[in-house]
């Protein structure tokens, strides 16, 4: 086998902070496996600016003039995480047999890299980084994310637990997965589905070193819930059953306020009436406010609009350069 061309992509939002070092950290990863021969020296790093506000674009032609294998490709606006990734993805797996993504953040003990490469020449078409301690999260962000694998687990979506967007995919790997043409997209759980041999590698999961989190509160959320109703129908079953539940309730419930009214019993009736209006309406608001989001979901996907517009691809003009040259 030849040394495999590897690009490792890593989207950047408002990222000046940590973008330097970060180029210096990832040269030297390629630089070893190049050294190494596990990779072949057209290898690249390339930095996706999801429409950054600050210097990131600026630093990233910087370091493109200084080191000749990182390249950037510019996003017209900021489109998320996801779409920033499958851009880049797309871009790299063009002229990559390996794509690697990672965060701009260096929370991932980039030094595995070499691991998904060894993993790559023994066969592996995918491989999952996976963390082995969440110390340095908060302990907020720790016991946040193991419910929701726990319960991504109990509705029946298969995730890797603790794994989050850092992995090595190969090109046929990629192309599969390009084939699923969703808008709303999770990759973590669309990754799994395309198959092929994959495998874990573990590593510490380290503190940002400089900069703040892009995933406050409010985006995390959001983040699960798209995770959720993209891949699974649960949510409607539960709400089917709940209206199922409160339908045999209420047979009990009229009948015991029929015998009531035959011993005489009757009361006024005002708090039962008033209660079950609540919870009904309660559950009827539920049902819709859930099944709502399902045809949003189907509206924007049926919309097929473009995940992401390049505003400037210095990857695929500068290989073509190289290569007419
Ligand atoms: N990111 C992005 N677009 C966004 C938000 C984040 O490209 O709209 C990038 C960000 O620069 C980083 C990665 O996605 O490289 C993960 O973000 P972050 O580290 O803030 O998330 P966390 O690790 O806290 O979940
Ligand atoms: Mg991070």
């Amino acid at each position: 086998m030849n040394q495999p061309i590897l690009t490792i992509v890593v989207p950047c939002f408002n990222e000046e902070e940590v973008l330097k070092e970060t180029s210096n950290q990832l040269s030297k990863v390629i630089n070893d496996l190049i050294e190494d021969l596990l990779v072949s020296k057209e290898s690249k790093i390339l930095f996706v600016d999801d429409g950054s506000k600050d210097r990131t674009w600026e630093i990233i032609e910087e370091e493109s003039l200084i080191k000749s294998f990182v390249t950037g490709l510019k996003l017209a606006r900021n489109v998320g995480h996801q779409n920033a990734l499958i851009a880049g993805l797309e871009t790299a797996a063009k002229q990559s047999d390996c794509v690697v993504s990672v965060d701009a953040d260096l929370q991932d003990d980039i030094n595995v890299i070499h691991s998904f490469v060894e993993k790559y020449w023994d066969g592996y078409d995918i491989v999952y980084g996976v963390r082995d301690k969440r110390d340095t999260d908060t302990f907020f962000k720790r016991n946040t994310a193991l419910g929701f694998y726990r319960f991504m687990d109990r509705i029946g979506i298969k995730l890797v637990p603790n794994h989050a967007d850092f992995r090595l995919m190969s090109k046929r790997a990629l192309e599969e997965l390009f084939k699923y043409q969703e808008t709303n997209i999770f990759l973590r759980g669309l990754v799994p589905l395309v198959g092929f041999k994959s495998t874990n590698v573990y590593y510490d999961r380290r503190e940002r070193f400089a900069g703040e989190s892009k995933y406050p509160l409010k985006k995390m959320l959001a983040f699960a819930f798209d995770g959720i109703t993209s891949f699974s129908v649960a949510p409607i079953r539960f709400v089917t059953f709940l209206g199922f539940l409160s339908l045999v309730l209420s047979v009990f419930a009229g009948g015991y306020a029929l015998i009531q009214e035959i011993i005489g019993h009757t009361q006024s009736g005002w708090t039962s009436l008033i209660l079950s209006i609540w919870f009904v309406g309660g559950l009827q608001l539920l049902g819709i406010g859930i099944i709502g989001e399902y045809i949003g979901k189907i509206y924007s996907e049926v919309k097929r609009r473009p995940k992401y517009v390049i505003e400037i691809d210095r990857y695929t003009s500068n290989t073509m350069e190289k290569n007419i040259v």
